[in-house]
């Protein structure tokens, strides 16, 4: 089969012919017709994650119909429409063990520790899988563990977002944040959304968002005008362009739930932000299967869509990745596989 390999850090992705994948004993190999293209796979070919095993099938975002399963599998079978977590469980440790999986220090992360989705062929454990519901578009099951399930458990799961609250999502125009306004729309917040880029105002308020802000020095400003005395949670998206505003727009007593990071350098944190208003800072790190399965009810019922940029072939995966660090997509780009 066609594969998109990553050979070596920093050059171009080549599109090899490779085995197709046997399943090992807790195996499912899965046939897939596209895959999404995360920014991830962006730094993991630029060499900014560290730990990438080269030769590599890169990409996680992965779903499909099961088309084999190992020996010890139980619970799925071949016909089966799952799409996986981006990494492989350990299934026994104290987190895999408690729902909180995504904290697994043994984890395999598809794309980076083993072959990851660029292939139509993909062998994933069986602790990775999820069922998908009939009446889930492909699109919509392939981001649903990377995207819109690690959003449910940022928004939902770790921030308590309640019916009522208002939630500032700071780089809302991208690809991640097209999907946080309208899962936050459904949790029924009011949703302020603020977008760097030019031009998509409309967008966002046709995706549900109650208030579009343009990036600025005052975001803080612009946010309490809009709410008096500011959001009961932010959802950061950006990192260190917003970070220090989107604390200051906080009501007191706010939370501020952390998922991206543009430019991986450190951010200034007055400590009297936290202190004297009672504000909170987590992180938040992708998705656990309790999350995808919500995510996925979310799809099937049609209260969220995939935000799709549109379809790629495979052997264009380099051109793809060219578009996507220029461009500042609004949505996903998905690879279709040969
Ligand atoms: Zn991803
Ligand atoms: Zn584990």
């Amino acid at each position: 089969m066609q594969a998109a390999r990553l050979t070596e850090i920093g050059k171009d992705i080549v599109v090899q012919d490779i085995d197709r994948p046997e399943p090992g004993e807790d195996d499912l190999i899965i046939e897939q017709n596209l895959t999404g293209i995360c920014y991830r796979d962006i730094l993991t070919k630029e060499g900014h994650l560290p730990r990438v095993t080269i030769p590599i099938t890169p990409g996680h975002e992965i779903s499909g119909k099961i088309v084999a399963t190992g020996s010890s599998v139980t619970g799925f079978r071949v016909g089966d429409r799952v799409t996986s977590l981006i990494y492989r469980p350990c299934g026994t440790c104290e987190f895999c063990t408690s729902g909180r999986e995504n904290f697994c220090a043994s984890k395999k992360i598809y794309g980076e520790d083993r072959n990851g989705g660029y292939a139509r062929f993909v062998s994933i454990g069986s602790g990775s899988a999820v069922k998908v519901p009939d009446g889930v578009k492909e699109e919509d099951s392939a981001i649903a563990a990377c995207v819109t399930g690690m959003l449910y458990r940022a928004l939902k799961v770790i921030g308590n977002l309640a019916p009522g609250e208002k939630v500032l999502i700071t780089g809302a125009g991208g690809g991640i944040g097209t999907h946080a306004v309208q899962i936050a729309k459904v949790l029924g917040a009011e949703v302020i959304a603020e977008t760097s880029s030019p031009g998509k105002e409309e967008f966002l308020h046709k995706l549900g968002a109650d208030h579009v802000i343009r990036m600025s020095d005052s975001l803080d400003k612009d946010v309490k005008k809009i709410t008096g005395d500011g959001v009961h949670l932010v959802l950061e998206n950006v990192g260190i362009h917003t970070f220090s505003r989107s604390l200051r727009s906080l009501r007191i007593g706010g939370r501020m739930v952390v998922v991206g990071n543009v430019i991986p350098e450190p951010v200034p944190f007055p400590l009297g932000l936290i202190i004297l208003k009672g504000n909170s800072v987590t992180g938040s790190m992708s998705s656990t299967k309790e999350d995808v399965k919500a995510a996925l009810e979310l799809s099937r019922t049609g209260r969220i869509r995939a935000i799709s940029d549109g379809r790629m072939p495979l052997d264009q995966v380099n051109e793809a990745f060219a578009r996507i660090k220029s461009r500042g997509n609004v949505g996903r780009v998905f690879l279709t596989l040969p």
